[in-house]
């Protein structure tokens, strides 16, 4: 039940008190590009921030040692927009369905997003948990080949095996290639792909209390999915004399700020000014719970779903330690009482060996003492009935021969 307050308390303050501290601690961003090589990824996130994120590339010098692996690279930067702070991590992965074979190109792609999770999960596990640092990827754009036709089984394979791990977003690149008609039955074709093989890609929530306004603008963001984009850091003039930012064709300038010409700028709206704390939000209250529980049960710790964020994991191994211990006391006394009954045992025998040999040596010593006496009793009865000597008969007064 809502209940309505008498008077002015001061917590409708509260978005206030936020903005603040946010504008104190600025914003943290990362996002991933994916894609085949020249299909416009680092052309794009410099459009996106208006800035040169990504330096300047210098073309590739045709090699025969050429990388047989994705390789990750990330490029971090700091922007400033009317005093709020964003530092923007953009991770490339360079390498990715350049191969004769791209069988497993995903596998470092998705290696890669699963150690970012380890590490937060390691950081969640500390003591000191005041200063987490989080480098998890919030967004992964994917660069789909502007072929018309339909995805191809790489896409398909990629987005499969990362689709549970990271808030997708496929794009379209170079959508300029492609006729109007063309995009709208190529993104046709491609939801359709991804529904028929079951792939989840980002779908922004809508909530109870959005206003009208907002739920149509992010209708209308959705509705756009797969963007169909344009690139260009170059600027022309156009009608009017105003400059524009695009790509020129002989018929005239595609503009990338355009919403006619492209999906840019809903692609911007939505990374940018409306949902990226919904991608934050997601990836750390689903997408990574759902891996940290996985892992977790793989480690034979269960999780009780009706508490499912508050089962800390340092709480769990200190429960196992105290399991432990009490298990290790349980044995130590058990062993003890072992212990004491041997010794008593022994000294049982000891001492019943120990009579046994004294009563022995009782009825030895009375055995001697009976032969004594006999011995005694029969020496006296020899010297009882022996003649004397002639000593002791002269002692005595008594005189042979005379
Ligand atoms: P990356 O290898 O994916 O990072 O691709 P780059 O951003 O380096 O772009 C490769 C080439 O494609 C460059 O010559 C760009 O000028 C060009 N390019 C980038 N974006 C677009 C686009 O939207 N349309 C067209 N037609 N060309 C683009």
């Amino acid at each position: 039940m809502r209940k309505k307050l008498m008077g002015y308390v001061g917590f409708a303050n509260f978005p206030n008190q936020v903005h603040r501290k946010s504008v104190k601690t600025g914003f943290q961003f990362t996002c991933m590009v994916v894609g085949e090589s020249g299909l416009g990824k680092s052309t794009l996130v410099n459009t996106l921030f208006n800035t040169q994120i990504y330096p300047n590339k210098q073309p590739a010098e045709p090699t025969h040692d050429c990388p047989q692996t994705v390789e990750i690279q990330s490029i971090t930067t700091d922007i400033e927009e009317n005093g709020v702070r964003l530092r923007m991590t953009v991770v490339d992965t360079p390498g990715f369905g350049d191969f004769v074979n791209n069988e497993e190109s995903w596998k470092p792609i998705l290696d890669n997003i699963e150690s970012r999770f380890d590490a937060y999960l390691e950081q969640e596990n500390r003591v000191n948990r005041r200063k987490m640092v989080d480098n998890r990827i919030h967004a992964c754009l994917y660069f789909i080949t502007p072929t018309g036709h339909a995805l191809k089984p790489l896409d398909v394979e990629f987005m499969r095996r990362l689709h549970t791990r990271v808030n997708l977003i496929p794009v379209i690149a170079k959508a300029d290639t492609l006729t109007e008609e063309e995009v709208v039955a190529f993104k046709q074709r491609i939801l359709a792909d991804i529904k028929h093989h079951n792939i989840q890609i980002y779908q922004a929530p809508a909530y109870e209390y959005d206003d009208e306004e907002t739920i149509a603008e992010n209708r209308e963001v959705m509705s756009k999915i797969p963007f169909a984009i344009v690139g260009s850091d170059k600027e022309f003039e156009v009608e009017g004399g105003r400059r524009v930012r695009g790509r020129r064709y002989p018929w005239g300038v595609i503009q990338v700020d355009n919403e006619e010409h492209c999906d840019f700028v809903k692609l911007r709206q939505m990374l940018i000014r409306t949902h990226m704390e919904e991608l934050k939000e997601f990836t750390n209250d689903v997408l990574y719970e759902n891996y940290r529980t996985e892992k977790l049960s793989a480690m034979g710790i269960q999780q009780d779903p009706s508490v499912f964020k508050e089962v800390n994991p340092v709480q769990k191994m200190e429960e196992e330690r105290l399991a432990h211990e009490q298990k290790l006391a349980k044995m130590e006394t058990e062993m003890r009482s072992v212990f004491h009954a041997k010794v008593q045992e022994k000294e049982h025998k000891l001492k019943q060996s120990e009579e046994e040999l004294y009563a022995r040596h009782k009825e030895m010593k009375e055995a001697l003492d009976k032969q004594r006496i006999e011995l005694e009793e029969k020496r006296r009865r020899l010297e009882a009935g022996r003649p004397m000597t002639p000593e002791k008969s002269k002692k005595k007064g008594f005189s042979f021969n005379k």
